[in-house]
Parts: structure tokens; sequence; C-alpha cells
């Protein structure tokens, strides 16, 4: 089972984070919230 979902949740580049529960969308729908280290990032696929 490969885990693909419909929102692209890529790894944080910062820590590495890749647990959906860190992972958290921002209401621009364009960047992501690291639970685990609090920096903010854009997946590259995200288009
Ligand atoms: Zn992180």
């Amino acid at each position: 089972m490969r885990l693909e979902a419909e929102l692209v949740y890529e790894s944080c580049p910062y820590c590495c984070e890749s647990r959906v529960d860190y992972l958290v969308w921002q209401e621009d729908d364009e960047t992501v919230l690291c639970l685990s280290c609090g920096k903010t990032y854009r997946p590259g696929e995200h288009k």
C-alpha cells in the first residue's frame, strides 16, 4: 500500500517529518505547517 493521499503530504524539508498528523495544510492551500519543527513550507508538487 502506497501512502499517496489526494493531498500531497511531502515530508518536511527541515526535519523530515512525514507523519500526516504533524503536517497541517494552511488556509491558502499551498503551505504546510510542520508541527514538529514549527516551520512552514510549500510541497513541490502542489500547483
Ligand atoms: Zn519540520
